[in-house]
Order: structure tokens, then C-alpha cells, then sequence
């Protein structure tokens, strides 16, 4: 018997969707920031809000005399440095996965008709370790796109299906895909490349600002995902 290809795709968001580090995502940013840049920027007073690190970064030293092009020229430095630093204190901080998260996450991974992966605005070498932190296996999300690899988010989703119909040989339409996320950037990310969004209310955002994005589903956490997945497939 032939395996037939999953005709889903759930692209999920890390951060504020699958877990939250309390801490240890801003204090490694702050460290990789004085490595790579020798100063933190405003960091203080940021709000990371779907942004990818690629932007964060830019972001941060808007008021630096670096170039943006210097800037991004460093960021396979900062790559490295923060996934250090991660690493070095993330024991310290009470990592917690989101309510429902690994449950949920578990769930999907007994349905032969789901794929998994990531779209995160962390850069591949921090994902698996928060994951893991969190009590997330990072194999259970097979592909990714990362914060690394876009300013923007809006170009990730498209780069984690390219990934998918690879691994899987097999294209997924735009209507089978779903991104779950806990920010407006992540709704916007969906819409750009035409899949579902479904927005949590477990990251650092405003109720009123996800309802005011307009996602196909607002939870208000993922204990609440597994009930509204027949919605999408009803059509099958
Ligand atoms: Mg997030």
C-alpha cells in the first residue's frame, strides 16, 4: 500500500502561542545584542509582536549608527550568539508551554492526515531550544521557517509549504494550510499566503487587536483547537 501525503498543514507560531519563556527570549536578545552590536538598543521598552529577529534587530538599533546593511551583514553572528546564551540560561527561567499547547500538539501528531511544522520569527537555532524547554519535542514539527530567513513574516509561511510538499512530495494548497498564532503579524502572515489563521489569546497582544485582524477563528487558548480543526475539513 502506497502512503498517501497529509492534506493538511498546520504552521504554528512559537512564542505566546506553544509556550511562553517569561524572560529568557528577552534577556538572550539582550545578551547577543551587547555581543554582536555592543549595545541592547531599546530593548527595554520593546514589544516583539510577530516580528521576526531579522526586524527585531533592526528595530532595536534604529537609533544606532550602524547601516542596515552592517546590521544584517552580522546577523549569522547573532544567530549563534543568541542560540548560546539561550541555551546558557534558559534552565533559569519558568519556561511554561501555552495552556493546551503539547496536549494538543500530541493530538495532531496521531492524525495521519496532519503535517506539522513552524513558522516563527525566532531564528532556527533558538526554536529547539525553547521547544524542548517547554516540553515540546522540536522533531514533532518536521519543517520550519524562520525568523532568520525573512524580514518580513509575511515571506515565511510560503518557505515552510515550499518544505512541506518536499518533504512530503506532495504540494499543499493554500486553502489546507493553517497558521496558529498569537499576534495580528500572524494573521497578516496567513492572509498574504492565502491560508487559514487562527489566533490565541495566550501571547502579550490586546484582545481587541486579534479580533480586530480578523482571523477565521479566535481561541482563547489551544485547549479549544481540536474542536474547531472539523470546521476547516468539514468540506472533505
Ligand atoms: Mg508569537
Amino acid at each position: 500500500m502506497v502512503n498517501t501525503a497529509p492534506e493538511w498543514l498546520l504552521l504554528f507560531d512559537i512564542d505566546g502561542t506553544l509556550l511562553r519563556t517569561n524572560g529568557a527570549g528577552r534577556e538572550s536578545t539582550r545578551r547577543a545584542m551587547l555581543d554582536v552590536y555592543g549595545t541592547e538598543g531599546n530593548l527595554a521598552s520593546f514589544h516583539f509582536g510577530g516580528r521576526t529577529d531579522w526586524q527585531i534587530v533592526l528595530d532595536l538599533l534604529e537609533d544606532s549608527p550602524y547601516s542596515e546593511d552592517e546590521i544584517v551583514a552580522r546577523l549569522p553572528l547573532y544567530h549563534d550568539s543568541i542560540a548560546q546564551h539561550l541555551s546558557d540560561l534558559i534552565a533559569t527561567f519558568p519556561v511554561e508551554a501555552c495552556l493546551g499547547g503539547v496536549e494538543t500538539v500530541r493530538a495532531l501528531l496521531e492524525q495521519p492526515n496532519v503535517a506539522l511544522g513552524l513558522v516563527t520569527g525566532n531564528v532556527a537555532s533558538t526554536a529547539p531550544v525553547k521547544l524542548r524547554a517547554a516540553g515540546y519535542d522540536p522533531d514533532w514539527f518536521p519543517v520550519g521557517a524562520y525568523g532568520h530567513e525573512a524580514q518580513v513574516r509575511a515571506a515565511l509561511p510560503p518557505l515552510a509549504m515550499q518544505r512541506a510538499a518536499a518533504l512530503y512530495q506532495s504540494p499543499f494548497a493554500p486553502e489546507r494550510v493553517i497558521v496558529i498564532g498569537d499576534t495580528p503579524a500572524d494573521v497578516e502572515c496567513a492572509r498574504a499566503a492565502g491560508a487559514w489563521a487562527v489566533a490565541v489569546n495566550t501571547g502579550f497582544e490586546a484582545r481587541e487587536d486579534l479580533v480586530n485582524a480578523e482571523p477565521d477563528v479566535l481561541l482563547e487558548d489551544l485547549t479549544g483547537f481540536l474542536e474547531v480543526f472539523p470546521r476547516f475539513t468539514a468540506g472533505d
